[in-house]
């Protein structure tokens, strides 16, 4: 039975964040208050909020995380039936958060790359996200000293980058970085940051990471079943500078070096060595092998010891030899 005493309260919160973020998504970037069309704003937003309380009346997510209870709280490898998603090995610390919408609408094809604008550790990010006022959250966090935290499960769509649309495609890792602009990010956590990227990567079935350098083509791009692109939170969000630009610069080499850490050379096996001593060939080399031997062209170091050396490879000098001695000029 539907508990219909959170369901309005659940309900009601929505709703009233689908208000404000309309309202706040309506307003130009630096509009005087005179000049915003202030009921054409407000009835825009409550009707949002209207639409919100009736799609609520389909379940919403908020609901059945409330309901889970605090026993699903710190088991991020989930219980869940039918779970595509899965979540990184690499993490060291587990705050599950209340911020976030419920599993995600659209198939994960972006990552999203954040900075925390003042150093951080995993569980300040932990403690932050794990505040409802704060209305925010991120998938990963990574601290100060490379450690990784959760706070959002790869299923659900975190509230991170100013945008639903985003954060319904991309994994948000927040990273942590000096207070100021750039937002340099150390050695440390900048590793850790690839390490993640490339685990997320490889565990949902993905060969690429693209980094198309702009708003317009990366959001128009249709990413292939094994590519994810990334997407910055400043695009969606003109006062913010978010990830800083330390890390913006780095997109490009980020995306790269995950790129070929997921796609390694192939390297060709070993030949084997001869068997034995060196003087018995393989069996696939045998034939050749004896008549090599039989018609003078591969010859031991001299006349009394026959060591063919099987194994060693061939100078340019003992190249030419055997050639010359195979085409029979002497
Ligand atoms: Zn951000």
């Amino acid at each position: 039975m539907r508990n219909w005493k959170l369901w309005f309260k659940c309900a009601g919160i929505r709703a009233i964040k689908t208000f404000a973020q309309t309202v706040v998504a309506m307003l130009p970037a630096a509009a005087m208050i005179s000049e915003v069309n202030w009921i054409a704003v407000l009835s825009t937003a409550a009707l949002a909020a209207i639409a919100s309380l009736a799609t609520s009346l389909a379940g919403i997510p908020e609901e059945h995380i409330a309901e889970e209870g605090k026993s699903s709280r710190h088991d991020p490898g989930g219980k869940e039936t039918n779970m595509k998603y899965t979540n990184s090995p690499l993490v060291s610390h587990v705050n599950l958060s209340p911020n976030h919408s419920g599993p995600r609408i659209y198939p994960l094809t972006r990552i999203t790359i954040h900075c925390t604008a003042g150093r951080a550790s995993v569980e300040g990010l932990g403690t932050i996200f794990a505040d409802p006022a704060r209305q925010a959250s991120s998938q990963y966090g990574i601290g100060e000293d490379g450690r990784v935290g959760m706070y959002v499960e790869e299923k659900n769509r975190c509230w991170c980058s100013s945008s639903y649309d985003n954060d319904e495609r991309a994994i948000c890792i927040e990273v942590s970085s000096e207070a100021y602009e750039p937002f340099a990010v150390n050695d440390v956590a900048y590793a850790s940051l690839i390490d993640l990227c490339v685990d997320i990567c490889q565990r949902n079935g993905k060969k690429r990471l693209l980094w198309l350098g702009d708003k317009d083509a990366t959001l128009m791009y249709k990413p292939k079943e094994d590519e994810l692109v990334i997407s910055c939170h400043r695009w969606f969000a003109l006062n913010k500078s978010c990830p800083g630009e330390w890390l913006f610069e780095r997109l490009g080499e980020i995306a790269s070096i995950i790129t070929s850490r997921l796609n390694p050379p192939v390297e060709k096996a070993p030949k084997s060595p001869a068997p034995g001593d060196g003087n018995t060939p393989h069996e696939w080399a045998e034939e050749a092998f004896r008549w090599a031997v039989k018609n003078g062209i591969l010859r031991g170091s001299s006349a009394e010891k026959a060591d063919y050396r099987l194994s060693d490879p061939v100078t340019r000098e003992e190249f030419v030899t055997m050639l010359f001695r195979a085409l029979d000029q002497k």
